[in-house]
């Protein structure tokens, strides 16, 4: 492109001016012309597009001057086609410029040249003041300009009329012949080529400079791959967006910058395009590297243009998507993690485990679900208050965290409870059990709450699995083994096992068919007698559940009591086994021989020594086994109380039952709710007792009539005399308190002698009577009354 200015052109040197109006135009000037226009044509076909208004200027200037007119000129129209403005300007020594005047011409107020030139015609006005009145606005303005003739040639576009050539006569008019007009509509031809290539030229250098502004500035990046995927364009904007110098980029291959995780749809999406060349197919959420190393997220579109030889590649329009993605993951994390500790939820935790166990297929390894609890929480959470339990589980979380491996996950699965995954590196499961040991080692160290050190201890179970589990059954059978770590002391690891499992179902089972137990008439009660130790005479009976299921026959309380306790199922089943025995009690009493009399009320439990029931049932009680479970139960003294009265008895032919055990659990609360049924005047006794380690001031305390001494100690007693001084122990004990003592498991004659010796009150074994239904009790019954 040349930026100098084109040489004005020079009128042909053979060729003289041409003629006066009127005068037959010699052929030798219009020869002169021809050349002329020749050269103007050479001229213009070799032009820079920025050169085109020289161009045009110098030669309406060489042919005025050649032809000895005085001004030649171009009006170009608008794109409306309602202005003409005039765009260049030749005028001959002395004569005015009218260029200034005629910037916005309306094209309509020539009407006559406009019909003319929008049909393609030129113009011709051999004299203006031979125009006719029908074209005086055209004859003013002429004459105005001192025109004394005037020829115009249209510039006719290939889409529309661009404007016209015209050539002025001030001095005197000029005569134009046919041929000459023809050569002038040559040059206007030419005039539309350059000026339309100019157009374009100039729209062009627009939009490169808006394209190029865009690209420096926008956040996307644009990049171009050969057919290798190899970079060969980069946008400026990627050093803004990526800090990737472009240069240092190009010939480098493009997945080396995207994260590997997102090659395989980048590479889906680039065989998409190529597919249908020309459409963008769209690049979905992906990484590309940033010179800082970390990963910076887009989203874009792949457009094969490798058939475009201006291109030649695959176009990636990527626009930077880190901000919507930080607030995406910002969501995301906080619907899949626990706000507390920030560990994965169960949700996410659940989706890792399927990712693990997808591992454990692929690699045949094995992998590890632990379910941890940390034992005693929502003591440590009443006691130090919620900030202090908080600040625990944070900690708890913590520890966990530091012992975590890659590719292993921990959860917070609820309340105190946690999950951890761990991904084996082998089919031995060894590995994996040392791994969870490892876990519970993390907690003894003590947590410190508020100030104070506090030794926090974990119960988990442990579940080893391979590539074909079930998530859900992972994480359940992994809770049923923590539950047993519990049962079996806490502090422990449990794995789960196939009998586990058997064993679980079972009780599960058992469990909804308890349900049903109460309402289907399956519960019913036997009785145990209890005998006066000296007298051998009956002084009452132990009321024991047992459960006639419809398949399995008669299942003993200690199989499903336990289930019945964990489900609070305890507590309908326990209302009516008080009820029941009280039913009982009532048709006892209803059926002594000497009926009528119901039996005085109270004295008679505390019977003295050598006593047994009175004649009249005086003094027969029965005892009933409470679970803590009812204890808890706010509405327990009110029930007792309204049974009694419902069955007509007086409060101390009910003796309540509750383990050692269960009353250490919450012993003040226990306190409380035992006087109030001492009030009442039930007697309380302490069953299974030795085996609870209570201390004995605490005892002293316990509004309790009776202890029953557990049979283990009695079974010890042949054996070891260390059985039967703790028996002699607890006898002088009870005796202090003013408390009865109950020998339980009496099996052998021999026992029973010697628990006689040590002075218990009472005794109760298969020995002396084994538990039966309620009518094996009238054997016993009738004895007492003397029959
Ligand atoms: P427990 O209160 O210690 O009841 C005595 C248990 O010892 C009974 O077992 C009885 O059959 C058994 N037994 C009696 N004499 C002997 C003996 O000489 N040798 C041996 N080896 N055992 C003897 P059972 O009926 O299986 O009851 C077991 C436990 O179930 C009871 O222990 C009690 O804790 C619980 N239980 C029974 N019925 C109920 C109830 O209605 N409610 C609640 N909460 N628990 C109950
Ligand atoms: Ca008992
Ligand atoms: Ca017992």
């Amino acid at each position: 492109m040349s930026l100098v200015p084109p040489a004005p052109l020079s009128p042909p040197s053979r060729v003289a001016a041409m003629p006066a109006a009127g005068v037959a135009e010699p052929s030798a000037k219009l020869l002169g012309l021809l050349e002329l226009m020749t050269n103007i044509l050479r001229r213009f076909a070799g032009l820079a597009d920025q050169d085109v208004d020289a161009g045009i200027q110098s030669a309406l200037a060489a042919i005025g001057e050649f032809v000895g007119v005085d001004r030649s000129y171009l009006f170009l129209i608008d794109d409306q086609g309602e202005y003409l403005r005039n765009t260049h300007e030749w005028c001959a020594p002395a004569i005015h410029p009218e260029i200034d005047n005629l910037q916005a011409v309306p094209f309509a107020e020539i009407h006559y040249w406009k019909d003319a030139l929008l049909r393609g015609d030129s113009v011709y006005v051999p004299c203006v003041a031979d125009l006719p009145d029908t074209r005086r606005f055209e004859r003013d303005i002429l004459r105005q300009q001192d025109v004394q003739s005037v020829l115009v040639v249209p510039l006719v576009g290939p889409d529309r009329l661009r404007g016209f050539i015209g050539f002025d006569a001030v001095r005197q008019a000029h005569a134009w012949s046919h041929a000459a007009t023809l050569l002038l509509r040559a040059v206007a031809d030419v005039f539309v080529g350059a000026i339309m290539r100019r157009e374009a030229y100039l729209a062009l250098i627009a939009s490169e400079r808006r394209y190029r502004a865009l690209v420096r500035h926008s956040t996307d990046a644009v990049l171009i791959l050969d057919t290798d995927f190899r970079l060969s364009y980069l946008s400026p904007s990627i050093e803004r967006i990526l800090g990737w110098r472009p240069d240092a980029w190009l010939g480098r291959r493009f997945f080396a910058a995207c994260h590997p995780g997102d090659v395989d749809q980048i590479a889906a999406a680039f065989s998409a395009a190529s597919a249908t060349p020309g459409m963008g197919s769209a690049v979905p959420d992906h990484r590309l590297l940033h010179a800082r190393n970390d990963w910076v997220w887009f989203l874009g579109t792949a457009t094969d243009l490798r058939a475009d030889p201006a291109i030649g590649g695959i176009v990636i329009n990527a626009h930077d998507i880190t901000q919507r993605k930080a607030a995406e993951l910002a969501l995301q994390h906080q619907a899949l993690h626990d706000p507390l500790t920030g560990l994965p939820n169960r949700a996410l935790l659940k989706d890792r485990l399927a990712q693990s166990i997808g591992h454990a297929r692929r690699t045949g390894h094995l992998l590890a679900v632990v379910f941890i609890d940390l034992d005693h929480f929502k003591l440590i959470n009443d006691a130090m208050g919620h900030q202090a339990g908080d600040r625990l589980l944070i900690d708890a979380a913590q520890r966990l965290l530091e012992i975590l491996r890659a590719g292993d996950t921990v959860a917070r699965f609820g309340g105190d409870e946690f999950v951890m995954v761990l991904e084996g590196n082998s089919d031995q499961p060894e590995s994996l059990v040392s791994a969870a040991e490892r876990i519970l080692a993390a907690f003894e160290r003590p947590f410190l709450t508020k100030v104070v050190e506090q030794v926090v201890t974990a119960s988990a179970g442990l579940v080893i699995a391979d590539g074909n589990a079930d998530p859900d059954e992972l994480l359940r059978d992994a809770d049923a083994a923590m539950y047993l770590a519990k049962e079996r002391g806490r502090a422990c690891l449990q794995r789960f096992d196939a009998p586990m499992r058997d064993h679980l179902l079972d009780r599960l089972e058992l469990v909804s068919d308890l349900r049903r137990a109460e309402q289907e008439g399956q519960l019913l009660l036997h009785y145990q007698p209890l005998f006066d130790a000296r007298s051998r005479r009956l002084r009452g009976c132990e009321a024991l559940l047992r459960w006639q299921h419809p398949r399995r026959g008669m299942v003993g309380p200690t199989r499903f009591i336990p289930a019945a306790e964990e489900t609070g199922l305890i507590v309908p089943i326990g209302a009516w086994v008080l009820n029941e025995a009280l039913r009982q009690m009532r048709a006892w009493l209803d059926a002594w021989p000497s009926a009528g009399k119901a039996p005085a009320s109270g004295t008679g439990v505390c019977a003295a020594a050598g006593a047994g029931v009175g004649p009249d049932g005086q003094g027969l009680f029965v005892a009933v086994n409470l679970s803590v479970r009812q204890l808890n139960e706010p509405r327990l003294v009110e029930t007792v109380r309204a049974l009694l009265e419902r069955w007509r008895l007086p409060p101390a032919v009910l003796c309540l039952e509750l383990t050692e055990s269960s009353l250490m659990a919450e012993p003040d609360h226990c306190v409380a709710v035992l006087s109030r049924l001492r009030d009442l005047g039930v007697s309380l006794a302490i069953d299974d007792f030795g085996t609870g380690y209570s201390s004995l001031a605490y005892l002293r305390d316990l509004p309790v009539s009776k202890l029953k001494i557990d049979r283990s100690f009695v079974a010890s007693m042949q054996s070891d005399h260390g059985g039967r001084n703790i028996v002699a122990a607890i006898r002088t004990l009870a005796r202090e308190f003013g408390m009865e003592t109950v020998a339980e498991g009496v099996e052998t004659e021999a026992q029973y002698q010697a628990l006689r010796l040590l002075g218990c009150d009472m005794v109760q074994g298969y020995h002396l009577a084994r538990p039966g239904p309620a009518d094996a009790m009238d054997v016993f019954l009738r004895a007492a009354c003397g029959e």
